[in-house]
Order: structure tokens, then sequence, then C-alpha cells
């Protein structure tokens, strides 16, 4: 378990009793995974808001971190770690640091986590927030659609934005045996996807709900939102 330092960061008894109804919410939508529940459990949430999100940190909603980004609901935080099914010492990308959030969770469930950021200002402060909280992720800036092959093959790829296909990448980044958890669709909502890797060449893919993420942006698609 991680220890928070009390002097900049708060974790109450009141914040606690929050997420265990939080815990209760998410597992009531239909979370199974002991070990994903008790990752929320454990993760302080307020800690990746702003300030003036306090109070509602432990609601089940998605809330604005800057930037026009958004902090994942918790239910889709845990909707998501769940149909990657980490284990203890797995390599782990995500694609969409945000908040920080999910990085956290995941490290929770024993994942060595690599995660990039494709805003400047959003991963500089994350990064930040990360070494104040002691957590040892590896942060990246860059376009996460190409993945990061220096450091591939991942037993796990998570991607946290709204894609409009499986970048090919990503899954080439992915050990046999892998899992890449991907939402597909346009602007306004997309289908969760699992993609397995059985061998080199053979890929299983299962479909789940609809869900509506912020959009994973490109390098084409920012010279678009240019001109
Ligand atoms: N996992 C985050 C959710 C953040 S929302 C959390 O727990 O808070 C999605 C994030 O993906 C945004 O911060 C956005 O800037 C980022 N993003 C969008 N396109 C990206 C890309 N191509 N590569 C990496 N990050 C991207």
């Amino acid at each position: 378990m991680l220890q928070y330092q009390a002097s900049v960061f708060q974790d109450s008894f009141r914040h606690k009793g929050m997420r265990r109804a939080l815990v209760r919410q998410v597992a009531q939508k239909g979370i199974t995974s002991a070990s994903v529940l008790q990752a929320i459990e454990n993760v302080p949430r307020h800690f990746f808001l702003e300030a003036a999100f306090l109070e509602q940190a432990y609601e089940d909603k998605a809330f604005p971190i800057g930037e026009g980004q958004t902090i994942s609901q918790p239910y889709t935080v845990a909707f998501q770690s769940q149909l990657l099914q980490v284990q203890k010492g797995h390599k782990v990308l995500e694609v969409g640091t945000g908040s920080g959030y999910q990085a956290a969770v995941l490290v929770q469930l024993g994942a060595k986590v690599f995660s990039i950021e494709y805003n400047r200002t959003i991963y500089l402060k994350t990064k930040a927030l990360f070494t104040q909280l002691h957590y040892s992720i590896d942060v990246f800036y860059g376009d996460g659609t190409l993945g990061l092959p220096a450091y591939a093959p991942f037993d796990r790829i998570l991607v946290t934005a709204g894609a409009p296909a499986v970048p090919e990448a990503l899954v080439q980044q992915l050990s046999p045996g892998g899992i890449l958890v991907i939402p597909v669709g346009d602007h306004k909502k997309q289908r969760m996807l699992r993609i397995t890797r059985l061998s080199e060449v053979k890929i299983h893919e299962e479909t789940f709900d609809w869900f509506s993420f912020v959009p994973l942006l490109s390098g084409r698609l920012e010279i678009i939102l240019i001109y």
C-alpha cells in the first residue's frame, strides 16, 4: 500500500466513508472484481481533482480537469480495469494519463504503469502530482496512438479516450496473451472493445457496452482542428 503525505494531501475518515459508499454504488452497477473494488476503495480520488470539486469526488460522475479534458467516471474506471484483468507485476500501458486517477488504480492492482498524455499542460501537472504522491509511474508526453515502442511489449494496454479505430501500433505492442481495452466509435459515443492477442497472428475481439469518452487525438486530427 502507498503511503500518502498527510501534510499535503488529507485522506480523512469522512473521505474513506464516502469511498466505501462509492464502492457499493459501483458494485451495484455490476462490477464484481474484488481486486478492482478494493483498488477503488484504496485510491483517494479527491487527490486527482481540482479542490473546487472536492465534495463531488466520490459521486459516480466524470469531472472537468482543465484543458477541456475529464477524469473518467469511477464506474468507467472500474469497468475498464475489470476488463483488463490486471495481475500483479503486469507491465501496463495507459493511453490518456489525464488526472492520473486511472493510473493510480492500475498501480493498486499491482501493475507497473507506463502512461502517455497528449496535452502538455495536463502531462506536466499530473507528472508533478505523481511525484508529490510518491507514485512510481512513468509518464510520457506524446501521441499514445503510436504506443511506446521503446518499452514494448506490454501485458496490458488501456486506452482512456474515444478512438475512431483501433490503432494498429497498440495491437502490435501487445505481448502474446496480452489484452487491449479501448473505446471505439465517434465523438459522441463509443463501444468498449477488448482485444486479446492470442498469438503473433491471432486476435480475439469482444464487444461490450457503450460509453462516452473525450476524443483520442492524433497528429493528423490536430492539423484538421487548426485549419
Ligand atoms: N485516464 C484519465 C482519463 C483522461 S480523459 C483519468 O483517469 O483521468 C482522456 C485523456 O486522453 C485526456 O487527458 C487527453 O488529453 C488524452 N489524450 C487524447 N488523445 C491522446 C493521445 N493520442 N495520446 C495520449 N493521450 C491522449
